[in-house]
């Protein structure tokens, strides 16, 4: 086979590693000068100033003759990077969007060049393996007890939510207690958006949102819903979240799982953000009670630093997900099947699906459980470290100590309009991005730190960059 020029040169095979070699050096000399460019978190000018800069570096984006590739990636990865807001950055901690490890966006360039996928076995044969074993090695920690626990792997905590809503749907009801209802969601006001936007797209009522005055739900709370819902006559399913977004909290995890036991509700903990803490060996006990859940939502994007995307649907068996189950002949056909072709379709409503699975088993592999527990246990030290920071400091107040790496603070008598304009100014000056948060006690700054490199010196920066907004 002649060997064809850069621009057209397949990935795979054994020419394939030749052909991305040069490409490979031309990205990264690219994501070097972009983020020298940048030389900061973000990229200062605000929204019309960076769409300025990509819409001059792509026109035209479609020329009759091309740039060839090296020009392409050169132009477009610079201005991507230079353009870029990069969790890298100490300064960059807005929300639960994680700087991912060098070596699992190595892996997932392995990945994208084989390009398994993994609706059938004969587009997949190592990598479903490989999905098989890390799937349930990872489920294995979410539920040690279980005989044969299991996970779906996801595009994160939305797919996840949406698939423990579709099988709680979809749950056959206990001997005796036939249902003649819909399911009922109950979830704190807490809960994820996308708790509510799933019980949307699945024909199911508005979720009950009980409120969370204190950022999690109170078992009293519940337990007076649960309680007056004796004339539903559906499934109830009550959803807990470890790891909020807002503040990182976690529900009492053990006693929802009691008063879920106790009214015959199904249960679900959407641990996408606190999940990983399951790594820890200091912080795995805030989760305790996390087995209970008939299903529990997992991201290894946030803490867990894998590139977009790496979520996970855990079960404690594999027969819970047997409500996906799903045939088309071209993919896992029966006399297939029976002849030992693993039948991989029910593993996700995608069909064409990306071996996500590679660079999770690759940074599983190479940090071990205590490797990843110890960034863990940095990423949560740091945000100790800014929560000290902020109670020493005369200028500002904090919400309340942080749970995982979330950290709401404010500067003492800022008002809303006040607070928002210091956020958007940081944001457009590219000096920081901060989240924002609205509680019961009105707005606040939120830093999420998931960079486990920051160093209290980085904070210190950061509350410095703040207070020179502070309007005196
Ligand atoms: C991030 C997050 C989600 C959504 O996950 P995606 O990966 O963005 O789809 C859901 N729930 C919680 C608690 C989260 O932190």
């Amino acid at each position: 086979m002649s060997v064809p020029p850069a621009g057209t040169a397949l990935a795979g095979g054994t020419h394939g590693p030749r052909a991305l070699r040069p490409l490979l050096d031309t990205v990264l000399d690219a994501l070097t000068t972009g983020a020298e460019d940048r030389a900061g978190p973000l990229p200062p000018g605000g929204p019309d100033t960076v769409a300025r800069a990509v819409r001059d570096a792509c026109h035209p984006l479609l020329p009759d003759h091309g740039t060839g590739a090296h020009a392409a990636l050169r132009t477009l990865v610079h201005t991507l990077a230079a353009g870029a807001a990069d969790p890298a950055d100490p300064h960059c901690a807005a929300h639960l969007h994680c700087p991912p490890l060098a070596l699992a966006t190595a892996a997932d360039l392995a990945a994208a060049a084989l390009n398994p996928s993994l609706d059938s076995w004969d587009q997949a044969p190592a990598a479903s393996t490989l999905e098989t074993l890390t799937s349930r090695a990872l489920a294995a920690l979410v539920y040690p007890q279980a005989a044969e626990p299991d996970a779906l792997i996801t595009t994160g905590g939305t797919e996840s939510n949406q698939l423990a809503l579709l099988l709680a749907r979809e749950a056959i009801p206990a001997p005796g207690r036939p249902h003649t209802g819909p399911l009922q969601i109950v979830c704190g006001a807490n809960a994820h958006h996308s708790i509510h936007r799933s019980a949307w797209l699945l024909g199911l009522p508005e979720p009950l949102t009980l409120p969370t005055p204190n950022g999690i739900l109170a078992p009293d709370t519940v337990h007076t819903c649960l309680a007056n819902l004796t004339g539903h006559t559906g499934p109830v399913l009550l959803t807990a979240t470890a790891g909020t977004t807002n503040s990182g909290a976690i529900d009492p995890l053990t006693d929802l799982a009691d008063l879920a036991d106790h009214h015959g509700a199904r249960f679900h903990i959407d641990a996408a953000y606190g999940g990983a803490l399951l790594f820890s060996d200091t912080h795995h006990t805030a989760l305790t009670g996390l087995a209970r859940a008939h299903t529990v939502a997992l991201d290894l994007h946030k803490l867990g630093w894998q590139p977009v995307a790496a979520g996970l649907l855990a079960v404690p068996d594999p027969s819970a997900l047997a409500a996906l189950t799903h045939q088309a002949d071209y993919l896992n056909a029966d006399d297939d099947t029976e002849a030992g072709l693993p039948d991989l379709l029910h593993r996700s409503l995608r069909t064409t699906r990306r071996p996500d699975i590679l660079k999770i088993a690759v940074t599983l592999k190479a940090l071990g459980r205590r490797g990843l527990g110890e960034l863990i246990d940095r990423t949560l030290a740091a945000a100790q470290t800014l929560a000290d920071l902020i109670e020493d400091h005369p200028r500002y107040e904090l919400h309340s100590r942080p749970t995982l790496s979330t950290v709401l603070f404010r500067p003492i008598g800022a008002d809303d309009t006040t607070l928002a304009t210091i956020r958007r100014t940081l944001l457009t000056d590219g000096q920081a991005v901060l989240g924002r948060a609205t509680t019961p006690t009105g707005l606040w700054l939120k830093a999420t730190l998931l960079n486990p490199h920051t160093q209290t010196g980085d904070l210190t920066t950061l509350l410095k960059l703040v207070e020179g907004h502070i309007p005196r």
